[in-house]
């Protein structure tokens, strides 16, 4: 396996691993620290398999001397209870299946490699760890639903390896409630999130980065386990419509899902990776092999440049000084789990669904659209998830050239889980979602409190078209109030750049109306206006133009100067921004377009540059 493309971005990531190991400190030895959150996660036990891994793959005693270390140090944190905390600081448990998962897959490994006597120093571990799992997770409960899909798997390996029969039942009965009766007719996994306020408003929700990175990873390998087809059968229909979520340079789209807040672009931050759905099951659709090798392209090249770390986003570097390691150890674990247990596909250069032109495809369970030309593809999001990007913006954008042109952020940035969020940077909260926003009696309306918008898709002319319709709304302690104003917002999709056109029927008079259209950029980059075009460096050698013009609007002139921010993705974006002065009621309409300056491209006035 050490061929495999996987193997080098494992070994990156178990000699980050190892150089962050602490050796000195009695209370942490073993342990990773994490540079940037100057704390040991109680996840780095995820790393145990990983460098056990790579220890039988190369014979380097390097890897057995560390992984032996980490799983003292996990020895010496467990809980009375057999658990382990997610945080020393905290009282989180559930993430103590990860780290069984992690034991289980390496007393496995090691079995099958000879080294039975290194597989049994484990036992205990896997023992304890196991009867906290079975008594807290193996009769169900309310929590998200990859924590139960995960249990089911360890339950199942714990059934065999500490020969517990009841075990196997408990994961059977969670696959069953938690794992097929949650998924949608359309193949989406619903439980990520639900019910927990504020997260949804709604009894279901589905968040793309956990279900592909974890939740459908273990429903995976639980088929293979049991030789269970049926669940084998569900999988495959429901990664099949998960990939279609992957873009075309193996980004993965979770701008709507109910866990945007911790969307890295490459998954979720805390979840291990989608290369262990996708390669468990690549027997079964060669392209799961592309878009598990398209996404671990993607996670390297997060690295950026200088190595080290993943990064969340284009601009993590330039804003934050120091990485955190968590995604390397979630990373390096699902990347040794796909290179153990994955399977080898009929072909390797088969293509993932969004390679191909599609024009649009709605996904009407979860009320988003994407739209697809030759330069383009774009995600409009009328997915309810509270404070994540909806109303029908479009919460993704997305160039051949220059890859993202506009990321939606969260609404507000809320340190929901604050041992995985940073504190936002030093700098001005600015939102990185297009939107619309309207200034009524001083409260300002905007279509991202729009949870009730609808979007209908279709192809015009081989050209891709959405139309969303909602009304701009301001929201407080939950309530969303309404301001007299509805509008519309229609996406074509060209060849060669996008349009958007803005109508707002205003029925009650305003103060104003903004249009808020910020376009990624390159770090500390001010826009340049250049006649009736917005010139925008995208800091990969390109200019993106983006032209506005409706009557009664004004270009705002700071905005070409401020800068947006997001931190989950990390994103540093020009807020480009028009304005009204106050309207009286009737009907206002804006139109904004977004090309890519490239020489050959024809301009949106039709001739083409040289
Ligand atoms: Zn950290």
């Amino acid at each position: 396996m050490t061929e495999n493309y996987l193997f080098p971005l494992l070994q990156h990531c178990c000699d980050t691993l190892i150089d962050h190991q602490e050796l000195a400190d009695t209370a942490w030895q073993g342990g990773i620290r994490c540079p940037a959150c100057r704390t040991v996660h109680g996840r780095c036990g995820d790393a145990i398999f990983p460098l056990y891994y790579m220890y039988t793959a190369t014979g380097n005693s390097n890897y057995l001397k560390s992984a032996r270390l980490l799983t003292s140090y996990i020895g010496s944190v467990q809980q009375p209870d057999g658990a382990w905390l997610n945080e020393l600081a905290g009282d989180w448990k559930g993430t103590t299946v990860f780290q069984l998962l992690s034991l289980c897959h390496a007393y496995d490994l090691l079995s099958k490699n000879g080294e039975q006597t290194e597989a049994d120093t484990l036992k205990d571990l896997i023992a304890s760890s196991a009867l906290w799992v079975s008594r807290i997770f193996g009769n169900g409960g309310k929590t998200n639903v990859n924590y139960y899909l995960t249990s089911a798997v360890v339950l199942q390996w714990a059934s065999v390896i500490v020969s517990i029969p009841h075990y196997a039942e408990q994961a059977r009965l969670l696959i069953e409630r938690y794992g097929l009766a949650n998924m949608t007719g359309d193949g989406f996994l619903l439980g990520e999130k639900t019910n927990q306020r504020p997260f949804s408003r709604v009894t279901s929700t589905v968040d793309i980065g956990y279900n592909m990175d974890m939740s459908l990873g273990a429903m995976a390998e639980y088929a293979i386990l049991t030789g269970n087809e049926h669940v084998k059968e569900m999988t495959v229909h429901a990664l099949r419509k998960h990939m279609e979520m992957i873009y075309p340079d193996g980004s993965m789209d979770n701008s709507f899902g109910s866990r945007n807040y911790k969307w890295t672009l490459f998954g979720s931050k805390t979840a291990h990776g989608c290369q262990m759905a996708f390669m468990m099951l690549c027997d079964e659709d060669p392209a799961f092999y592309k878009a598990a090798e398209l996404n671990a392209a993607y996670v390297k090249e997060s690295i950026g440049p200088g190595g080290g770390m993943f990064g969340y986003g284009p601009h993590y570097k330039e804003l934050f000084k120091q990485s955190c390691i968590h995604a390397t150890f979630n990373k390096a674990d699902a990347f040794a789990v796909a290179l153990t247990y994955g399977k080898e596909p009929a072909r390797k250069d088969a293509l993932i669904p969004s390679q191909a032109i599609f024009g649009v495809r709605e996904y009407a369970s979860l009320g988003v659209h994407h739209m697809r030309t030759h330069q383009w593809m774009g995600t409009v999001s009328c997915y309810h998830v509270h404070n994540a990007p909806t109303g029908g913006t479009l919460s993704y954008l997305w160039n051949a050239a220059t890859g993202p042109v506009q990321i939606g952020s969260v609404t507000k940035y809320e340190r929901y889980e604050p041992y995985n969020m940073p504190a936002f940077p030093a700098m001005e909260e600015e939102l990185t979602t297009p939107r619309i926003e309207a200034v009524r009696q001083g409260i300002t309306y905007s279509n991202l409190y729009e949870y009730e918008a609808y979007a209908a898709s279709s192809v015009n002319e081989d050209r891709p078209e959405a139309e969303v319709h909602g009304q701009l709304k301001y929201e407080a302690d939950c309530i969303q109030y309404d301001c007299g104003i509805s509008y519309k917002i229609r996406y074509t999709f060209y060849d060669s750049f996008i349009e958007k056109i803005y109508d707002m029927d205003v029925r009650l008079p305003c103060e104003q109306i903004r249009i808020v259209e910020p376009i990624v950029s390159g770090a500390n980059c001010a826009a340049l206006e250049m006649g009736e075009e917005i010139n925008i460096p995208s800091g990969k050698g390109n200019v993106i133009q983006v032209s506005g013009w409706g009557v009664g609007f004004q270009l705002d002139r700071e905005s070409l100067t401020e800068q947006a921010v997001s931190v989950f993705p990390s994103i540093l974006a020009v807020p480009l921004k028009w304005r009204t002065g106050p309207l009286i009621p009737g009907q206002y309409s804006f139109r904004v377009s977004i090309r890519l300056d490239e020489p050959g491209v024809p301009t949106m006035k039709g001739d083409v540059k040289e």
